[in-house]
């Protein structure tokens, strides 16, 4: 009972006509951002995540002691426990779900695959299933596919039309799976499902597994740092979105998935929407350019090697279309490279204790620790 009650007062919103919203990875980078933008306006807010070690934890953990100096309690479950998701939805009635829990990256993949698959593919399954089966009103779902869905496309930018179906990496695959089971839900269960095709996301608090933030750590200890030029020989580009710009778009995509679609045992009311949608900056930057920009931020010089992509599941270039979007949720990105790196730069520093005006040339600072 007192686990209940934990549970609901966080999920409770705080405004008259809130949403009330289980997010899943919330202690991790998007989820987190997107719990404490869901909180500040006053919607109820429960996380969800496993915590576990494909990243340093402790900085999942002070996500998490984040969110509860807001009072947005992060539950530590797999989204694979069946029994805790059931619990959980007879428990607190959510209006929508923001699944962003999955196993990201994508060379990883070459070394966990059975994790991709568990988590994507096997984890999408639980959410659905319970949000379709133990919820009473059924909640709207929104959650998060991948720009790697477009594989080796090279028309862009991207449109949500264009093909999907060469994904190179287990990571989209999974993602591109995911877009799969989401419509067989829909179909079936009418759950009302809206995917969310991110484009390399960065910013504070993000993930150190990620180019931006691994080399600015590189940077700061004077490692060297492995830039990709593709086989073509042309510079390897990313259409990097700031993540104040893709919560917009979580956001904007929650308020316009409608706060159910049906229900058990009421009747019907329509065909529940199925939806996918772009969320990118629309304006891809060679890496180098992302590694200028670094420099100048942390006054040191990189120590550069660059080789050829090898066939790891990259792709050469990513580039959004978002006019979808824009259309029907108003995502509108406004937030430059150099000013979002700028933003990332002042939390890195501030995370890891790093005083720029004392790195030594190559000398040995280390950017690890846990931090805050
Ligand atoms: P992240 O790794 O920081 O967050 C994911 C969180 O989910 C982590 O905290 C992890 O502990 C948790 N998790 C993983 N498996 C779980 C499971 N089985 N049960 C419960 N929790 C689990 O990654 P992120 O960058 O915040 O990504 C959020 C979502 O967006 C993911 O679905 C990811 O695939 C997708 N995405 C991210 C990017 C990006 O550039 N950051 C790009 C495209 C898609």
């Amino acid at each position: 009972a007192a686990w209940e009650r934990e549970v609901r007062r966080s999920a409770t919103p705080r405004r008259d006509g809130g949403m009330s919203v289980l997010v899943t990875g919330a202690a991790g980078f998007v989820g987190a951002h997107c719990a404490l933008a869901l909180r500040a306006r006053g919607d109820g807010v429960l996380g969800l995540d496993n915590f576990n070690a494909y990243y340093d934890p402790a900085l999942k953990r002070a996500r998490q002691r984040l969110l509860a100096s807001r009072e947005v309690v992060v539950l530590s479950a797999d989204i694979n426990d069946a029994a805790l998701l059931e619990r959980l939805f007879a428990a607190v009635p959510f209006t929508h779900v923001l699944h962003l829990a999955a196993q990201a990256g994508v060379r990883y993949a070459m070394r966990a695959p059975q994790t991709y698959v568990a988590s994507n593919v096997a984890g999408l399954v639980s959410v659905f299933e319970a949000a379709a089966r133990h919820a009473d009103p059924q909640p709207a779902i929104v959650w998060a596919s991948s720009s790697s869905v477009y594989g080796l496309n090279t028309d862009a930018p991207f449109s949500e039309e264009h093909r999907t179906d060469r994904p190179a990496s287990l990571y989209a695959a999974t993602k591109k799976a995911g877009e799969a089971i989401a419509h067989a839900y829909n179909h079936i269960y009418g759950l009302s499902i809206t995917g969310l095709r991110f484009f390399t996301v960065y910013g504070p608090w993000g993930r150190p597994d990620m180019a931006y933030f691994s080399f600015a750590q590189s940077i700061v200890a004077g490692k060297p740092i492995t830039l990709f030029r593709a086989a073509d020989g042309t510079e390897v580009r990313r259409d990097f979105t700031y993540i104040d710009d893709v919560v917009q778009g979580c956001l904007g995509a929650l308020d316009t998935a409608g706060k159910s679609t049906g229900s058990k045992s009421g009747k019907k009311r329509g065909p529940a929407p199925l939806r996918v949608y772009n969320l990118g900056n629309t304006s891809p930057v060679p890496v180098t350019r992302m590694v200028g920009i670094l420099e100048k931020l942390l006054g040191k010089k990189a120590n550069k090697r660059v080789v050829t992509m090898p066939s790891n599941g990259d792709v050469p270039f990513t580039h959004a279309n978002v006019s979808h979007a824009a259309r029907d949720f108003g995502y509108h990105p406004t937030t430059s490279l150099d000013a979002g790196l700028r933003q990332f730069v002042q939390w890195f520093i501030q995370y890891y204790k790093i005083d720029p005006a004392k790195l030594p040339k190559g000398g040995r600072v280390s950017a690890g620790g846990s931090g805050k």
